[in-house]
């Protein structure tokens, strides 16, 4: 039987490394839902609607209705984010856009929005969805929920090698700066806030290769 998988966890803590090759062994379909709240964070910001003063919450909820996200696999067999058609993998990883996505991600209204399209792909089973309230909100019900986690300074050494990797050139302070506030709002914020749910499995991945994770993970889908 086709189950659904359900991955919490912190910034930059290998969730998504773990869902896709989570997904990639199970055959089942791998959906990145951080990198929708990134695509509606894209639209705002190239509408002028994230500035220095803040986030026009009202104006984004407006746009909503114009803005259309959707994956399509890359020539790898790996999922990338299209906004209105345009593939967007790459600046969805932005810093500029990881700055301010939390506080886009904190509206009510993009929550619903975003929401209601994962439950959408997800709800026949056979899916590998990575978020922050997958287990609590999207799929109350999955059969297999696991909470990711990894020492702080090891997420922001991963995440700092992998955007340099890119030619991104951020530096180590301003990657760790980054994680720690989006940390700090995701599970701060009144709708849906980051929660290890009580039937979550904890997973800490700090001395863990992605193998070691996947096989570990495998057990427990096994169960
Ligand atoms: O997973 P990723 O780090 O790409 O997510 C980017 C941001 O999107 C998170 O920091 C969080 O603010 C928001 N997010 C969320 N709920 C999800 C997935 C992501 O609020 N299910």
């Amino acid at each position: 039987k086709e189950i659904t998988i359900a991955i919490d966890g912190w910034s930059s803590c290998g969730k998504s490394t773990l869902a896709k090759a989570l997904a990639k062994e199970l055959n089942y379909v791998y959906v990145d839902s951080g990198a929708m709240y990134r695509g509606v964070t894209l639209y705002a910001k190239r509408k002028g609607l994230i500035s220095e003063d803040g986030v026009d919450e009202r104006a984004i909820i407006d746009e909503l209705s114009n803005i259309d996200l959707s994956f399509s696999n890359n020539e790898n067999g790996v999922a990338e984010l299209s906004l209105n058609g345009e593939n967007v993998e790459n600046q969805i990883r932005s810093i500029e856009v990881s700055n301010v996505v939390s506080a886009v991600a904190k509206i009510k209204e993009v929550r619903q929005f975003l929401v209601k399209q994962q439950r959408k792909m997800g709800n026949n089973g056979g899916v590998v969805m990575d978020g922050r309230d997958i287990g609590s909100v999207v799929f109350p019900n999955a059969e297999l929920k696991l909470f990711v986690t990894a020492d702080p300074e090891i997420r922001a050494q991963r995440r700092f090698d992998e955007l340099q990797a890119k030619g991104d050139n951020v530096s180590l302070e301003e990657v760790k700066a980054n994680l720690k506030l989006r940390d700090e709002m995701d599970a701060s914020r009144e709708e849906s806030p980051l929660i290890q749910t009580e039937d979550a499995v904890v997973l800490d991945n700090s001395n863990l290769t992605p193998k070691q994770q996947l096989e570990k993970s495998l057990l427990l889908v096994e169960e």
